[in-house]
């Protein structure tokens, strides 16, 4: 498709039937400054790093100048928000570029925080730094942990002011505004498909799922009804696989309404997103969420089931077979329960498999939950317990303890107990303590971004200073990894940080 060079295109706020998607103009701002660029993202994407510091670059990721022969357009999606149907919401700032097929593999480019779309409702289309930088750090952050993710290529600084309510005086006040390119095959949420359902639009809903399975599931097969359930089936089983990886880190999404899971079982949208510090299935970092706490911690895999229902709804008029579909949501629960042990089998260096397993799991969740204990730093710790020294447990995992010196008698005693136990089974296994300690550093990590280190960098950044951008940056990239230069990263949240959690906005 060609258009003039001087084509606007329509950015005015409406209700779009009968559309997939809107084509937009970026906003044009002010004084773009390039912070941050992801060199692996730049290789997947077949772009040189010399390209990557030119003035072009600049202009086109942070939507100043289209690329030639190229129209940006913003996707049209719904969601259940809370619970709640909200009908058409999104995507009010997010503006897909192009396309880019490189070395056998596809990519979506997206801009977040270029201005107003069709689907911007009151707000603004633009996104802060604070929230820019901890979306383009976390989410490369996820993929080096092994999550299913989507990805950043570049942060850019708009030079522009976005005018924001912050969190803790109430007061509006402006802050800077950023844009990041995010990169991932689709963008595809189930929001996508649930407007079609929720305006009986059949023949737009098969559209959009025959276009989904052609470019991103055709190993299913041509596109009739067997193959609809094969993509529902697929898109549960990517979910739940995502799931097991955020239950595994300890990542808390904040915000899993429907229309931020993405049908390919991507972690999607980094708003109040938060790591678990103390073990808590209670959690939640989304202060808007603090009376039901729906998307805590403990709670994410019973509303990833929950949207999937909302998506099997959505899909019903396709499918036609109730039965099939609940037994596939019903298959979630039975595996979900496999590999949620699997997956803690792992993270206690379990290679073989007994059924007392799960009350060696049950009874480690419960006695984390007694007294705040520092996730991360307990399972790394736990990697060095010797099986012949059951009585060494406890001390080698104090640090994690948030308050050491006010541990109870009882506490104790059942740490105790849990150690001996531990120590027990662990002589069922056949591998040394050293092997063991290998296989548990590679799916307990050393390193993630604590909230508090994503907000010093938002500080220094606000600053004008990017380099703790860039450290935190590198030390994500092996987040496995001893690094010893980087030891004070492994270190539990400071006592200034306790209440502070990032927004969304
Ligand atoms: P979220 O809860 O952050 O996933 O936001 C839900 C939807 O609200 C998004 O899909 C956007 O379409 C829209 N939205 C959020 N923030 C903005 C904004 N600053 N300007 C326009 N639309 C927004
Ligand atoms: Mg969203
Ligand atoms: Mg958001």
């Amino acid at each position: 498709l060609e258009l003039p060079a001087d084509t606007h295109l329509e950015n005015s706020r409406r209700q779009v039937f009968n559309a997939c998607f809107s084509y937009v103009t970026p906003k044009k701002t002010t004084r773009p400054e390039l912070i941050h660029v992801a060199p692996e993202m730049l290789e997947n994407l077949g772009i040189s790093k010399e390209d990557s510091t030119s003035n072009l670059f600049l202009k086109v990721f942070s939507g100043n100048e289209i690329w030639p022969n190229t129209r940006p357009y913003a996707m049209c999606y719904g969601g259940h928000q809370f619970g709640n149907w909200a009908g058409q919401l999104g995507d009010g700032r997010a503006i897909n570029l192009f396309e880019v097929a490189h070395e056998a593999k596809s990519w979506m480019l997206q801009l977040k925080g270029a201005g107003e779309t069709p689907y911007s409702r009151s707000a603004d289309g633009l996104a802060v730094l604070r929230s820019s930088i901890r979306e383009y750090l976390c989410s490369e952050a996820m993929y080096h942990l092994g999550v299913p993710t989507t990805r950043a290529l570049s942060l850019v600084l708009s030079g522009d002011r976005v005018l924001r309510d912050v969190m803790y005086d109430g007061n509006p006040t402006y802050e800077k505004g950023a844009i990041v390119c995010r990169v991932a095959p689709s963008f595809l949420r189930f929001g996508n498909y649930q407007i079609f359902a929720a305006r009986q639009d059949v023949e737009n809903l098969r559209t959009l799922v025959d276009y989904t399975i052609k470019h991103h599931f055709s190993h299913l097969g041509i596109p009739n009804k067997e193959t609809y359930l094969k993509f529902f089936n697929e898109v549960t089983q990517r979910t739940l696989g995502m799931i097991i990886h955020w239950q595994r880190v300890g990542f808390v999404h904040g915000v899993m309404n429907t229309d931020n899971m993405s049908v390919l079982g991507l972690t999607i949208d980094y708003g109040p997103y938060g790591w678990l510090e103390g073990f808590d299935f209670g959690w939640t970092p989304n202060t808007t969420d603090s009376q039901y706490k729906r998307y805590r911690y403990g709670n994410q895999p019973n509303i990833g089931l929950w949207n999937l229902l909302q998506l099997a709804n959505a899909l019903y008029p396709l499918i036609e077979d109730a039965p099939a579909l609940e037994a596939i949501l019903n298959q979630y629960k039975v595996d979900f329960e496999d590999a949620s042990l699997k997956m803690m089998r792992e993270k206690l260096g379990l290679q073989v498999e007994r059924t007392k397993d799960k009350l060696l799991v049950q009874d480690l969740e419960d006695i984390l939950c007694l007294t705040e204990t520092d996730m991360t730093i307990f399972f790394r710790c736990l990697g060095r317990f010797k099986k012949c020294n059951p009585h060494e447990g406890l001390p080698l995992i104090e640090e994690a303890f948030y308050t050491p010196k006010e541990l109870s008698h009882e506490v104790k005693t059942r740490w105790s107990a849990w150690f001996e136990a531990y120590a027990n089974r662990l002589l069922e296994e056949s591998v040394s303590d050293e092997a063991r300690a290998k296989g548990m550093n590679k799916v307990n990590p050393k390193y993630v971004l604590r909230n508090y280190m994503a907000q010093l960098a938002i500080d220094e950044a606000d600053k004008g200073n990017y380099a703790l951008i860039d450290e935190l940056f590198q030390l994500l990239k092996y987040p496995y990894d001893e690094q010893y230069k980087q030891e004070k990263w492994f270190a539990k949240r400071p006592e200034w940080a306790r209440h502070k959690v990032g927004c969304s906005m």
